[in-house]
């Protein structure tokens, strides 16, 4: 094998990223943005440097030709033969898929039913697959799903209290998100302290734009905080997380607005923006708290609080914990939230080591060695793990 891609395809963006196999290395990446319009944007990083072109492109199948056509003539590969395999993000698996699997017309056919769950993603996985069947028809492609991972959950953990004709009509559950992330950064951490995944409690927090958090037992994910839909669970940059669901109707008679509405708020006006009313980004969130700003201070100390609260929980559910790992943009590169964070979970006696959390992005144990449980920031790599699974599978059918 030489080369496989790793595509996360939106409505109207793709992304991609080339690797190199058996290495592992990135060969190149990019995204397509704006599909669909006439000053699209396509940009690609090659040798660390970032090309960026304004272009009109119409659709995903003109997406996929844009950027296979620009890999050769950027001689980054020679002919499309040099791509053996094209792994996709997808993100509702439903309890259809419990891992990764080759694409075929009956994969397509059952991603197209779950676009119920996911009305805004899986379509646009389904536009990226389709798009580049059409481009490469003999190479092949294998779906990972978001929420695979998050199907090891026992059904006391996954089932909401309302009627059971719910679950049984419209498969109505939690389901969790970020799955390939909790997945990975979990085996990574345990790696990272020279443990098994398999002999570990692990939580995993999953701190980005969008935000979950795992509980993992033996390597198993246990219980999740997004549920349905990414709107569960911990507040986020836009998400308000969990709210007492009579919220809706409360808001919808005193703003006069309908329940479509008001879920567009929760989703996109909610958590730091909708509490600070500054901005969806803890950078930003940060630098206000600093000048004084306290509904800056209030929209982090929300989110930390209901973090706490997730772990507290996990850790019963769990019998204890081994390893607290952080991920994902805030979780990589924010010191202060690690360190607010475990400040509120002194009762589980982790004890930080301020100089060693004072990193970014970089695999590293930000406990001191006589701290109970071990606290880890691991760097996320979705697409590494969409490879893997991508060049596992396509291995199998050889
Ligand atoms: P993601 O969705 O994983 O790309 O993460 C995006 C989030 O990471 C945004 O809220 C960013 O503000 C946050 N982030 C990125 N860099 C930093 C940083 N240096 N300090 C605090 N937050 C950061």
């Amino acid at each position: 094998m030489k080369k496989i891609m790793a595509v996360n395809a939106g409505s109207s963006s793709l992304k991609f990223q080339l690797l190199a196999i058996p290495s592992e290395k990135v060969i190149t990446e990019g995204i397509i943005e704006r599909i669909g319009m006439n000053d699209a944007y396509y940009t690609i990083k090659l040798d660390g440097k970032k090309i960026k072109e304004i272009l009109p492109v119409k659709n995903h199948a003109q997406a996929v030709e844009l950027l296979l056509n620009d890999l050769l003539t950027k001689k980054i590969i020679a002919s499309f033969d040099e791509i053996d395999g094209v792994g996709h993000r997808v993100v509702h698996g439903g309890e259809t898929f419990k891992e990764s699997v080759l694409i075929d017309e009956s994969v397509i056919a059952e991603i197209t039913k779950l676009c119920d769950l996911a009305p805004l993603h899986n379509p646009a996985n389904l536009t990226g697959i389709a798009a580049f069947s059409k481009i490469l028809p003999d190479v092949k492609q294998v779906a990972v799903f978001d929420t695979a991972f998050h199907q090891t959950m026992s059904q006391e953990a996954y089932m909401y209290a309302v009627p059971y004709e719910w679950y049984e009509k419209y498969g109505l559950r939690k389901y969790g998100a970020h799955g390939t992330s909790h997945q990975f950064v979990a085996s990574e951490g345990a790696k990272l302290i020279n443990k098994a995944v398999e002999d570990l409690k692990i939580i995993t927090l999953h701190l980005g734009n969008g935000a979950s958090i795992a509980a993992i037992k033996n390597g198993k994910c246990i219980d999740t905080s997004m549920g349905l839909t990414p709107l569960g669970g911990i507040p986020m940059g836009t998400r308000s997380g969990d709210i007492d669901p009579a919220v809706v109707e409360f808001i919808a008679e005193k703003e006069n607005l309908s329940i479509k509405e008001i879920l567009n708020m929760l989703n996109k006006k909610s958590g730091y923006l909708g509490v600070s009313g500054v901005s969806n980004d803890s950078r930003d969130l940060e630098e206000g708290m600093e000048a004084g700003n306290e509904r800056c201070r209030l929209a982090l100390d929300i989110q930390y609080k209901r973090i706490a609260d997730y772990v507290g929980s996990y850790y019963i559910y769990l019998g204890g914990l081994d390893l607290l790992v952080f991920t994902a943009g805030i979780g990589e590169n924010s010191n202060r939230a690690r360190s607010e964070i475990i400040r509120r979970l002194q009762v589980l006696c982790l004890e930080l080591d301020e100089k060693a959390n004072d990193v970014r992005s970089k695999a590293t144990i930000i406990t001191k060695p006589n701290s109970k449980v071990v606290a880890v920031l691991i760097p996320t790599n979705e697409e590494l793990v969409i490879v893997r699974d991508t060049v596992r599978i396509i291995q199998n059918i050889h």
